[in-house]
């Protein structure tokens, strides 16, 4: 994303707009499955000649937690919170149980069974969680 857009997504949020939280912004943006802080530091720290250490980056995915640009998932890697862009979509994922990796997966199988649910319970359904556990290709090896 463009430094300009950040700065009005950042303003909108009552964010301050520093280099570390753009570079994190832009970093979550690409990434597709919910990845860790360890991760974007370290990925960050190859590429950026901004120096930042690992507290700031827990510091930002803090903040952008709370303002709600970001999710903290569910799903762990390697024992530790995960984090993704808040799309405001609805997904799931699948999750290698051997390398904890993490693969989201289009669309949700669930949508019309809540329909049927909601119909015949009479519930107002809110929402639900669904965790999809195998073995990736790479670990079948
Ligand atoms: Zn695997
Ligand atoms: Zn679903």
């Amino acid at each position: 994303m463009l430094s300009k857009d950040l700065k009005v997504v950042f303003k909108k949020c009552g964010i301050k707009n520093t280099v570390q939280r753009q570079a994190v912004y832009n970093f979550l943006l690409k990434e597709s499955a919910p990845i860790s802080a360890e991760y974007i530091y370290m990925e960050l720290t190859k590429t950026e000649s901004e120096s930042m250490n690992l507290s700031t980056v827990y510091r930002i995915l803090d903040l952008f937690t709370r303002k709600g640009l970001v999710l903290k998932s569910n799903l762990q890697a390697d024992g530790k919170s995960t984090y993704e862009m808040n799309h405001m979509e609805h997904r799931h994922h699948l999750v290698c149980v051997k390398c904890n990796s993490i693969v989201p997966i289009k669309g949700c199988p669930l949508s019309d069974y809540e329909k049927r649910l909601s119909e015949s319970t009479h519930y107002k359904i809110l929402e639900h969680h669904l965790e999809i556990l195998g073995i990736c290709p790479k670990c079948q090896e």
